[in-house]
């Protein structure tokens, strides 16, 4: 007989209100997740009243340096000798357990709100999420997947490359490439839900029934694509930067590799709101995950 084991979800959740969309959105992929199969694990920020700012009380026990607090190097040590505050270690618990995690937050200032970047920079410490050898595709959490999930005030128009805010993969770049996939999540392509506020309720149900029928799927859907540590000199001597023979191959291609890694070129289409197909990939330059 085949064991059966489990799959886990952690939803990070930040939103105020128990009737706001981002609650009806967080329960939907509470049930769907359960009729599934999975265990969830939700944490309410607010809720918690989890901490956001990256303090001295993180570290319990001596400071290794005392005389230039250095919060970084002080976590990674507390990290290693077991003396982080319990709420991280509750934090970094679930992350250890959880296949897939879901960021469900509204859009504050094109990020997420300060609750939630709060929990980013206290709970994936350095050691547990990162170091310099483990990152992007090669980093801790690389068999694990993450997500975000969000509502916006803007409607969608705002956010395209000729809209007000400019282009949503440049604004979803630093959160997906610089936090998920640098710990080395495969990162799923975004849930955006566009102005819920201001849209009819007959809308707003679509967009849950749309979720829940993504949710179906989630697992099995083909990631991001972002640029391999293999295309770069990973040396302090190299910079860390796009090996030479990998720049000259791209010269050719009508596109940069991804939307930070653009080289001057046009961005690949969607690269930060959609998975891309073989075709459009750039695996024929040896850039896939
Ligand atoms: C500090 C700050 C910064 C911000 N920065 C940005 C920004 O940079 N860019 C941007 O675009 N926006 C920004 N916003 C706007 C913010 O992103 C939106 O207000 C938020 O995303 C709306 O989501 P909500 O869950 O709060 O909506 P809500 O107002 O809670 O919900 C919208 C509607 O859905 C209804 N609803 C609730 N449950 C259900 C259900 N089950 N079925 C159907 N309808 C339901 C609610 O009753 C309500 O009518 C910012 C807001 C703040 C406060």
């Amino acid at each position: 007989m085949l064991a059966f084991t489990q799959k886990t979800a952690l939803i990070v959740y930040a939103h105020q209100s128990p009737g706001s969309f981002n609650a009806a959105v967080r329960d939907v992929a509470m049930q769907e997740l359960v009729n599934q199969g999975y265990k969830v694990i939700v944490s309410d920020l607010y809720a918690m009243n989890f901490r956001a700012n990256a303090t001295r009380d993180d570290i319990n026990g001596d400071l290794k340096k005392s005389e230039l607090f250095q919060y970084g190097e002080e976590t990674m040590h507390a990290w290693m000798e077991g003396r982080l505050s319990d709420d991280i270690v509750a934090e970094q618990r679930k992350v250890e357990e959880a296949d897939l995690i879901i960021f469900q937050f509204p859009l504050y200032w094109f990020s997420v709100p300060a609750i939630m970047k709060g929990w980013i920079d206290r709970v994936l410490t350095q050691g547990f999420a990162f170091s310099l050898k483990t990152m992007y595709n090669n980093g801790v959490f690389k068999d694990k997947k993450a997500m975000l999930s969000f509502t916006t005030g803007a409607i969608q128009t705002m956010f395209r490359p000729d809209g007000i805010n400019g282009d949503i993969n440049v604004t979803l770049w630093p959160l997906q490439n610089g936090i998920l996939h640098f710990c080395g999540f495969q990162v799923l392509a975004p849930q955006i839900f566009w102005s819920p506020a201001h849209c009819p309720p007959a809308v707003r149900t679509a967009m849950l029934d749309g979720w829940r029928a993504r949710l179906k799927g989630l697992l099995a859907e083909k990631p991001l694509t972002f640029a391999p540590c293999e295309l770069f000199d990973l040396s302090f001597q190299g910079g860390f930067m796009l090996r030479p023979e990998v720049k000259e191959e791209r010269e050719s291609q009508p596109y940069g590799f991804t939307t930070g890694h653009h080289l001057g070129k046009p961005l690949p289409p969607d690269n930060q709101i959609a998975a891309q197909s073989a075709g459009e990939s750039s695996a024929k330059t040896g850039c896939s995950k």
